[in-house]
């Protein structure tokens, strides 16, 4: 049998518990035997001041390090140019077996956004899409998605066959942290202790990431 392998996106600036836990959980659920964090690239002038790439990416390598099955993955920062979660995808597929099972998790937000994507129609040729609840949305699918979930849904998330093709729907224990809120709390001065890990947290002081201008 194949590997199955989980791709996890995201800006993480700063990655917490949030992404961390839905991580761990789904990677356990779906016995990945990989579940990678893909920080993405982003426009240099669109970076928040002090926080680089490499700041972020090094956050998200402290935060999974002597956890497995989470990975870090930083093909997305080694292009120069922000990059489609297609590009990604298939960059990823062309180093895996045919029958390696690849499952891209999404956020219910992200997923809602789906049909502004590059190639979408194309996603689920290369993997099946898990979509993770988000506690702070409950709303409906947008009225582009719902054929696709017609004809793609998988009941039971766990009967998933084949290498590709598929979306799912899963739940985690809610966490209602976003980065956004982290970012502002570290700005005004506040503590964001045990929303981060502590050797992301570590490193955010040890660099004085997030902190309000003087
Ligand atoms: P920001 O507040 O800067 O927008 P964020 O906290 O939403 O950031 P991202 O890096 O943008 O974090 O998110 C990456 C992925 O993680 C997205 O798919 C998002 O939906 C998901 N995600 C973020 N926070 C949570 C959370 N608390 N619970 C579950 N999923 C989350």
């Amino acid at each position: 049998m194949g590997k199955r392998i989980g791709l996890f996106g995201g800006t993480f600036d700063p990655v917490h518990i949030g992404h961390l836990r839905g991580a761990l959980e789904v990677a356990e659920q779906f016995a990945f035997d990989e579940l990678r964090l893909v920080p993405s690239a982003r426009p240099p002038h669109r970076d928040t001041p002090q926080v680089s790439a490499k700041d972020r990416l090094e956050m998200v390598r402290l935060a999974v390090e002597g956890v497995p099955p989470l990975l870090v993955d930083d093909r997305e920062l080694k292009r120069d140019r922000p990059s489609w979660t297609i590009d990604t995808l298939e960059s990823v597929r062309s180093e895996l077996a045919a029958d390696d099972q690849l499952f891209l998790l999404v956020g219910w937000d992200a997923f809602c956004g789906l049909p502004t994507w590059h190639r979408w129609n194309e996603l689920l040729e290369y993997c099946h899409i898990l979509v993770l609840q988000r506690p702070d949305a409950d709303s409906e699918a947008p009225e582009a998605l719902r054929d696709l979930l017609a004809a793609r849904s998988a009941a039971d998330p766990q009967s998933i066959q084949g290498a590709s093709g598929q979306i799912a729907f899963v739940w985690q224990t809610p966490l209602a942290v976003s980065a956004t809120q982290i970012r502002q709390s570290l700005a005004e001065g506040r503590s964001v202790r045990f929303l981060v890990p502590d050797s992301v947290l570590a490193y955010i002081h040890a660099h004085g990431l997030y902190r309000a201008p003087n």
